[in-house]
């Protein structure tokens, strides 16, 4: 059990360490979409609805958001503007990502005490800070659409996230808490508010707009945080479509704690991230209705698809389903990686599907290096990937003297032969690999890798079929230990 518990624990996200890693919150709420709430553009805190309402501050500020009503609302008091979202935005997310952690993008709780906040009014900061050097956490901006903008730079402080093949065509990808945000200006955002309006408000108060002055005009000199004084005697940034892209850090005042401007609303994750699936390319985002999402992506030539499904009850349900249509549900309640909470309620959080019970870190090991096959089915020539004998070795040394004999093999092939063909074939048909309940150590393989091991390709996986690839694997294997 303890052992289950470091797993869990080594895999939970790291909050504090990366741009890509979100606080997670308690907020239950996640998948409420932040338009439920009302249809009342713009609500009002701590002041006389007139009075605020009327403040022509306000009114100029919140007005790049409210084209994106009702999917993003605003609230205000004294200080700031509020902004709501879920951080789903209107447009096809993932696709031309071809530097992917297999993260998707979720709705998120941008609501009530977990709002955006816009200072109402900017202060210049006596010693501004570069986005060069700090914020490689969390946001900087936020879109006018709600979504939130990260450093173009990641936290390792050099890769710029754009040129890394990371985002996709609107310049997003979904962080560890599959939490969608922008890393470069939403210049898109245009098509909507014009060219007059911010596309987005760096978290300091000053507006982004867009590649020219509101008026149209050109833009004159811009400092190193791609800001200047406009033509209206205010401080603004402009987007660019090289680095900086956006803020390039902030002109105005921001409380920088741990790396991070604070305070900022928290990602909530619903599953342990995951990890880059090297040479994946996402190639199309469908809704197939309003709950549920499906990315495609091509590996090697080949399409693969992660659809997933938000759940009333507020699990979601992951379906992977591989380049030869076979199908992996995972389904996540979101409380194995919640903030708070024992360890025991992480554990009892997650919730995997009955027909896949394989070791955590097997799962996860396999998400990384599996390079052909797509997450669900690793090249057993893979040299990057743990050989499957040395995996399973201690499920399958039956004599327990830490060494997997080729008769112990040999009579484990025997046994899943005879477990897994139901109807007394000598053979194992499409149908009996796919059955649920199986946890032999090989059923796992049998039923991800069936067109390899169905050599003559009759749909069936024979007796010979199964050992001669096993007996392959493991002689293969001890080729290379004795060498
Ligand atoms: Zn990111
Ligand atoms: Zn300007």
């Amino acid at each position: 059990m303890t052992r289950l518990f470091l797993l869990i624990l080594s895999i939970l996200p790291i909050v504090s360490s990366s741009s890509h890693s979100h606080p997670v919150g308690d907020d239950e709420s996640i998948f409420h979409h932040s338009h439920s709430s009302g249809t009342q553009p713009f609500l009002l805190a701590q002041a006389s609805p007139t009075e605020r309402r009327d403040d022509p501050n306000i009114q100029s500020i919140a007005a790049s958001f409210h084209a994106f009503h009702p999917l993003v609302q605003t609230r205000a008091d004294n200080n700031f503007l509020y902004v709501e979202s879920n951080s789903m935005p209107e447009h096809p997310m993932m696709v031309g990502i071809t530097a992917w952690q297999q993260q998707v993008p979720l709705p998120q709780p941008y609501t009530g005490d977990n709002a955006w906040r816009i200072p109402l009014a900017p202060k210049p900061a006596a010693n501004p800070l570069s986005a060069k050097s700090n914020f490689f956490r969390g946001a900087i901006a936020l879109a006018a659409n709600g979504v939130p903008i990260f450093n173009p730079i990641k936290n390792d402080g050099k890769t710029d996230t754009f040129l890394a093949g990371e985002l996709d065509e609107y310049g997003g990808h979904s962080g560890r808490a599959d939490d969608y945000h922008y890393h470069i200006a939403p210049l898109h955002l245009q098509e909507t508010l014009g060219k007059s309006l911010p596309v987005a408000y760096a978290l300091d108060g000053y507006p982004i707009y867009g590649l020219e002055e509101p008026d149209g005009s050109k833009v004159e000199k811009l400092d190193a945080f791609n800001g200047h004084i406009g033509p209206d005697g205010d401080y603004h940034y402009h987007a660019t479509k090289t680095y900086p892209y956006l803020n390039g850090g902030f002109h105005g005042e921001v409380e920088n704690r741990d790396g991070q401007v604070h305070p900022q609303p928290r990602a909530k994750g619903v599953r342990p991230y995951t990890r880059p699936l090297r040479r994946a390319k996402i190639i199309a985002w469908e809704e197939p209705n309003e709950q549920s999402y499906s990315i495609e992506y091509t590996l090697n030539r080949k399409s693969h698809f992660v659809n997933y499904t938000l759940l009333d009850n507020g699990s979601v349900r992951f379906d992977f389903v591989d380049a030869q249509g076979n199908t992996t549900t995972e389904t996540y309640d979101g409380k194995s990686v919640r903030g708070g909470g024992s360890r025991e309620e992480r554990n009892n959080g997650r919730n995997r599907d009955r027909q896949d019970r394989r070791p955590r870190d097997e799962l996860e090991r396999q998400r990384a290096d599996s390079s052909d096959r797509g997450p669900r089915g690793p090249d057993p020539n893979d040299p990057n990937r743990k050989p499957w004998i040395e995996a399973h070795a201690a499920e399958v040394d039956a004599d327990k003297d830490g060494e997997v004999s080729r008769p112990e093999l040999i009579a484990e092939i025997a046994k899943t032969l005879q477990t897994m063909d139901t109807n007394s074939d000598k053979s194992i048909s499409k149908e009996e690999a796919q059955a649920r309940g199986n946890r032999l150590p090989m059923a796992g393989f049998v039923k991800g890798h069936f067109d390899e091991l169905d050599k003559n390709s009759d749909t069936k996986i024979s007796s010979k079929e199964l050992s001669d690839s096993f007996l392959r694997m493991y002689d293969r294997q001890g080729q290379k230990k004795r060498k």
